[in-house]
């Protein structure tokens, strides 16, 4: 993340601007959970429920894991309760078990586990009936459009793969530690993270909660049941107090030579692993919106594929929740009002904002964090269903348009007249 020039002193004209009749850029607020709803790119997907090709049926065993985290294992299903559409159903029960539910209301199902293939549960809006997708097929799709582009699908990680991750963490840390004797280290370690750093003890919770709160909301976001790990073990983060030291550990033991305005990176690679180092600077509350940006980065890199997604949509998610777990923080709204006037004056995101494969500039942080929140507020379970589909290999415009039913310029044009710029362009 690069470190926009004293962000602390910016002009806020956020309200003042919009007072003069300007449409206000959404605002940005957490998600709240929503039911995972069938989407176009899902239709493909949906598991047959009746005929011999049936998935679950009377006598089968299932594996169960809920939305709110809880699993089943070898439930006998006694029963499928068809709906009124093809392929759809209304309740499951199973043979009464010791400890275990003998009914499941389908709006508390995450997947089901048959055998060797794994089913998403999603809603019909329409009649409220449930499918199941084909996880399985899905994956072996995706892997299919991926592999033409050297990506593939994320597998579970082995117990050795987790333990040579573990390991590698703990080296660089004990690495750390001997080139900067000087520096007094600590290591904190939690569900998710391992964080090492040379700041101050009693700072450090703070910045953990934040991570916690970055990590719950990307989980809401991405309908992960909670105490998913997403990580290759955990996602450790090198937090440095002196901006020298942040430069020799990335260049000693990353091999990486951050330029002058980066203040944080995370390294993520094709093993899984993902890294966030930075550095602590002069303002604790900047800090501690590059950490979850950075660390956020991370979490899309472990999402479904090593599949990237373009960089405003990445660099858009990071800013995003960045600012609601560190709402404290001004730096979307600067950046915001950084951008509105080159909007206005040109009509414009910049021509190459959507398609730029490198790094979007600056200015166009902001433009990216709301954007993201006017496709969240339009629709959260369609964004999930587009970050989504990019990871499993679909082109992004074409994501877009198999999840929201809209063009990349129809897009454009609506956030324009969301925020008070009809006929806004590319
Ligand atoms: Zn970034």
């Amino acid at each position: 993340m690069r470190l926009p020039r004293c962000i602390g002193l910016m002009v806020v004209v956020w309200t003042g601007a919009w007072s003069l009749g300007w449409g206000a850029p959404p605002r940005v607020t957490g998600v709240k959970p929503v039911p995972r709803a069938i989407l176009k790119l899902d239709w493909e997907y949906v598991a047959p429920l009746t005929g011999d090709a049936a998935v679950i049926h009377k006598g089968v065993v299932v594996d169960v894991t809920l939305l709110n985290g809880k699993r089943y294992a070898g439930l006998e299903v006694a029963d499928i309760q068809p709906a009124k559409g093809e392929h759809t159903f209304r309740g499951l029960s199973f043979v009464p078990a010791k400890d275990k539910p003998s009914r499941l209301q389908p709006s508390a199902l995450y997947q089901i586990r048959v055998a060797e293939r794994v089913f998403d549960v999603v809603v019909e809006p329409s009649t409220k009936a449930y499918l199941l997708l084909d996880l399985t097929k899905r994956s072996e799709r995706a892997e299919a459009r991926l592999t033409a582009r050297g990506h593939r699908v994320w597998s579970e990680p082995t117990p050795a793969e987790t333990a040579a991750a573990l390991q590698r963490f703990e080296e660089l840390y004990a690495r750390a530690q001997a080139a900067f004797p000087n520096s007094k280290f600590s290591r904190t370690e939690t569900r998710y993270f391992l964080f090492y750093t040379d700041l101050p003890a009693q700072q450090v919770s703070g910045y953990i909660a934040n991570l916690d709160a970055m990590y719950d909301q990307l989980c809401t976001l991405f309908g992960i049941p909670p105490g998913t790990n997403i990580w290759v073990g955990k996602c450790p983060i090198f937090a440095f107090l002196e901006r020298s030291a942040f430069v020799r550990f990335e260049a000693e033991f990353l091999q990486h030579q951050p330029a002058e305005d980066v203040a944080g990176l995370n390294h993520q690679d094709s093993r899984g692993h993902v890294i966030t180092t930075c550095v602590r600077g002069s303002d604790p509350v900047f800090f501690a919106v590059v950490l979850v940006h950075e660390t956020a980065h991370g979490f899309v890199h472990r999402l479904r594929s090593t599949g990237r997604m373009p960089p405003w949509m990445n660099e858009g998610l990071a800013d995003w929740v960045a600012q609601v777990v560190v709402p404290q923080s001004d730096h979307v709204a600067n950046r915001l009002a950084e951008a509105l006037p080159r909007l206005r004056g040109t009509g414009s995101l910049g021509g190459d904002f959507l398609d730029d494969e490198g790094r979007i500039e600056r200015w166009q942080y902001g433009v990216a964090a709301s954007l993201t929140q006017f496709l969240l507020t339009t629709d959260a379970n369609a964004y999930r269903g587009l970050i989504t589909g990019i990871k499993e290999g679909h082109p992004w415009r074409e994501a877009l348009e198999l999840t929201y039913g809209v063009t990349a310029e129809e897009l454009v044009a609506a956030y324009g007249r969301a925020i008070g710029i009809p006929g806004l362009r590319p």
